[in-house]
């Protein structure tokens, strides 16, 4: 399998050159040249188990078959529940929980494979890999789980001192790994991320220090996430398709569901649902990608206001013309808008539709979902779940299957103040109190460095 970026000036790489680099040098997003069609597939697949699943799936990638298969197991190992996800019926929607993960986000589960893949390349190479990053809250802790204690490797974490919340701080500083260090900056979450983006821009010392990046730009992230749309597509009895509602900051997650559905599963089209920061909800409705200004809200992992990963639907929408891509991106970077042309505007809803969620209908659904069927939904997820019922007219005889992104336990002050009830959860309730493994830096890069340099070389 030969992976091209969304820009269309990077040579062809293969699985493992994809997944280390992150990021294609001509700065767009990696994607598999021709992907695979799962149609013919379908009746076998659906027999299997998750990880029988995952890893069938994941080796049509580029990855062997046998790597594939251990490296699933192992990565989901850690997982509260056997098949990985859960399905929950509440009334005529379906849930997807994907958050029985160390860290009770779903990231954990493109996290943990990212982390083995990374462990079988470099065990390959004899390479090893500084991975650096900033965080404002869940994707942090995920990957920090998925790296702690893993050979040839280490993480460095950056976090604005104050501005995470104390849970998802506990659930960074409490990992007792010689291979973490969590440094608490003291600065806002872009000073974090200008530090990381600015290390990373030294090529000499990136190089020097073998950086990787774990972000949700990475190509393994994407097809780890793939994988349980397609599963659930196969799962759930729906003659008409199923219709995954996912509640979107990045563009990350969506995306994987569009590729399982371009891919030949039963998934007849795809609900994204915003918050308040509702650039995504904005153009899918108008075409117009245009940036506003981040709002903070309760559902956090969400208050984005430009998605990398949109990036990946362009390009297929501009049928592959990485040129095209290139002029939009641009566009946009310079001038905070760019619009689609009245062609591709025509096929813009083709596949998906985009609805902003407040944060009174939020509430609502979460309150609702609680007096009718005794189910708590956490924030983000409660905004997919209200965007399926605002969308339930036009879905027709499709079922929707709403992401549970996160565990309630997570984000407790709002189901608090909604349903009275204070969400918990055992492994959030072991986490000690006390320092933790952290350090204190300024944002000041000439400190950053020598931190990292302060750690011997990994081998
Ligand atoms: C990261 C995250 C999201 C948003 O996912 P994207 O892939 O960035 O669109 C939604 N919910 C939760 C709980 C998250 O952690």
């Amino acid at each position: 399998m030969r992976y091209v970026s969304t820009r269309g000036k990077t040579p062809p790489m293969d699985f493992g050159e994809a997944v280390l680099t992150g990021l294609a040098p001509d700065g767009g997003l990696l994607l598999p040249h021709s992907p695979p069609n799962f149609r013919s597939e379908l009746p076998e697949l659906q027999t299997l188990d998750y990880l029988e699943f995952s890893a069938r799936f994941v080796s049509h990638f580029g990855l062997a078959r046998e790597d594939a298969n251990s490296l699933i197991r192992r990565a989901y190992a850690s997982f509260d529940c056997e098949d990985v996800v859960r399905f929950e019926s509440l009334g005529q929607l379906r849930l997807m929980e994907l958050f029985h993960g160390p860290t009770l986000a779903f990231k954990d589960i493109a996290l943990q494979f990212l982390g083995h893949v990374f462990e079988v390349l470099l065990a390959r190479t004899g390479g090893v890999l500084n991975i650096l990053g900033a965080t404002s809250g869940d994707t942090g802790s995920a990957a920090i789980h998925a790296a702690k204690g893993r050979a040839r490797t280490r993480i460095f974490m950056l976090y604005p001192r104050g501005r995470v919340s104390r849970l998802q701080e506990r659930q960074m500083v409490s990992v007792d790994a010689e291979n973490v260090s969590c440094l608490s900056v003291d600065g806002s979450f872009d000073d974090c991320q200008a530090l990381v983006k600015t290390l990373f821009a030294d090529l000499a010392f990136k190089e020097a220090h073998s950086l990787g990046a774990v972000n949700s730009v990475n190509w393994a992230r994407i097809l780890a996430q793939a994988v349980y749309y397609g599963y659930a597509s196969l799962k759930i009895d729906a003659s008409a398709g199923v219709v995954p509602v996912v509640p979107t900051g990045n563009f990350g997650n969506i995306f994987s569901g569009y590729l399982a559905m371009r891919m030949g599963f039963p998934i007849s089209r795809l609900v994204l649902a915003t918050n308040d920061n509702d650039i995504l909800a904005r153009f899918f409705a108008t075409g117009v990608y245009k940036r506003g200004t981040v709002q903070h809200t309760e559902s956090p992992s969400m208050d984005i206001q430009s998605a990398s990963n949109l990036e990946r639907f362009l390009y297929y929408l501009f049928g592959e013309d990485g040129e095209r891509v290139t002029w939009f991106m641009k566009r946009f970077h310079e001038h905070g808008e760019a619009r689609l042309e009245p062609a591709e505007r025509d096929h813009l809803n083709d596949a998906i539709r985009g609805v902003r969620i407040t944060s009174e209908a939020m509430r609502a659904a979460i309150k609702t979902v609680y007096d009718q069927h005794g189910y708590v939904l956490d924030p983000h997820s409660a905004i997919g779940v209200a965007a399926a019922h605002s969308m339930a007219s036009e879905l027709g005889q499709a079922t929707p299957v709403c992401m549970a992104t996160a565990h309630p336990a997570k984000f407790p002050e709002t189901i608090d103040q909604v349903i009275g009830e204070w969400p918990r959860h055992p492994r959030l309730d072991a986490l000690v109190e006390g320092r933790g493994r952290v350090t204190e830096i300024p944002a000041d890069l000439g400190v950053l460095k020598a931190h990292i340099e302060s750690y011997p070389p990994l081998s």
